[in-house]
């Protein structure tokens, strides 16, 4: 089997909020999408979707990806998608870095050998654990008041596990972590991400501020350093995301005991291979994780349900439902979340049946 075509669409995927609100004042009301589409010389298809947080949140942006595929395309026609870790290492041969670039072309092929071998990827990924799994919602960042009242909203469509966005003005943010936690509910989640937002001085005067609140903090600081640094001094459990993009960090936080989870997004890593491989890690290392992506519409929360489901349930804290955030729909047969949970769909592959019109190709990018 033979790649023969790799396709690129595009689309523009507004959000029912509105906009969405993160730290430093970053914001985005329109998600700015990319769909690969890889075919074979035996008829198979197989679709891969990245869709950055905007241009500033990692170090990824949605022409770059655009331009990244065209960039790579032309030395995989005639690679076996099936033989992934071989299509990786060809990825790396001729294209350093970049692993957003690579994460949707990787997705596809994975789709693919689902397909060619009539499994759901789930069972691919190492099995399926349990009925559905847990989904968490992210609440823009508002005004304290305005959060717990989103809160409430999201706990009546049946979500138990709420990420705040902090990372603002330190006094602002402890309003917003105790307006949500005095209302919490029993065996409910709570995570406080301030997205690289505070310096370590802001960290520690929220963290001793909430310390007897059943918050766990996300990734409070930019580096590495500074947010083991804000470890080191507070009881609270803490996730690390934005600073964890190798199997090399995960191990370097593990052996510093710089964290007690981790959040894997599959594009940070580079596709469902190398996030495979730190969602694996962590399983034997016994850290527990965040499984999702940046942002993505039908094609990647397809791809980060097959992912979700396949991971140990007691090491899985939460996962993303993206098709639910946007107005528009991408493709046909994706998972939908049913009250704060979802599961990865029983089709071979990643379970799609077809694209929709919302996404437009760019045939100018097409390698064939
Ligand atoms: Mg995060």
């Amino acid at each position: 089997m033979k790649i023969d075509r790799i396709e690129v669409y595009r689309a523009n995927l507004p959000l029912h909020e509105g906009s969405y609100h993160w730290s430093g004042g970053k914001s985005v009301s329109i998600f700015d999408s990319t769909v690969i589409a890889v075919s074979t010389d035996d008829g198979l298809t197989g679709y891969g979707e990245v869709c950055p947080l905007g241009p500033a949140y990692l170090p990824a942006y949605a022409r770059g990806v655009r331009t990244g595929v065209a960039e790579l395309g032309p030395s995989l026609l005639g690679c076996d998608p099936r033989e992934l870790d071989k299509l990786n290492l060809q990825m790396d041969r001729v294209l350093k870095g970049h692993p957003y670039v690579k994460s949707g072309i990787d997705i596809a092929c994975w789709d693919i050998l689902g397909q060619a071998c009539g499994l759901p990827l789930c069972q691919l990924l190492g099995g399926r654990y349990g009925e559905d799994y847990p989904l968490y919602r992210a609440i823009s960042q508002e005004a304290p008041e305005a959060m717990a009242e989103r809160v409430a909203e999201r706990r009546a469509e049946g979500y138990s596990r709420f990420q705040l966005k902090v990372g603002g003005r330190p006094e602002e943010d402890i309003a917003r972590i105790k307006a949500v936690s005095e209302r919490l509910m029993k065996g409910e989640l709570l995570i406080a991400d301030a997205n690289t937002g505070w310096s370590m001085f802001d960290a520690m005067r929220v963290v001793n501020a909430v310390s007897r609140t059943a918050v766990s903090i996300e990734q409070p600081c930019l580096s590495y350093e500074e947010c083991r640094s804000v470890r080191e001094h507070t009881g609270l459990p803490l996730i690390l995301d934005e600073c964890i993009d190798s199997l090399e960090q995960i191990l370097r936080g593990r052996n510093d005991r710089a964290m007690d989870a981790v959040n894997l997004k599959i594009s940070k890593f580079g596709g469902l291979t190398r996030t495979r491989q730190a969602r694996d890690l962590c399983v034997k290392l016994g850290l527990a994780m965040i499984v999702e992506d940046s942002w993505g519409g039908d094609v990647a929360t397809a791809a980060i349900a097959h992912l979700a489901h396949s991971t140990p349930s007691e090491l899985l804290l939460a996962s993303t439902d993206f098709n639910s955030y946007v107005t528009v729909a991408t493709a046909e047969g994706a998972p939908q979340r049913e009250q704060g949970r979802m599961k990865a769909s029983d089709r071979p592959g990643l379970g799609l049946t077809s694209l929709t019109d919302a996404l437009v190709r760019m045939d100018e990018l097409t390698v064939a």
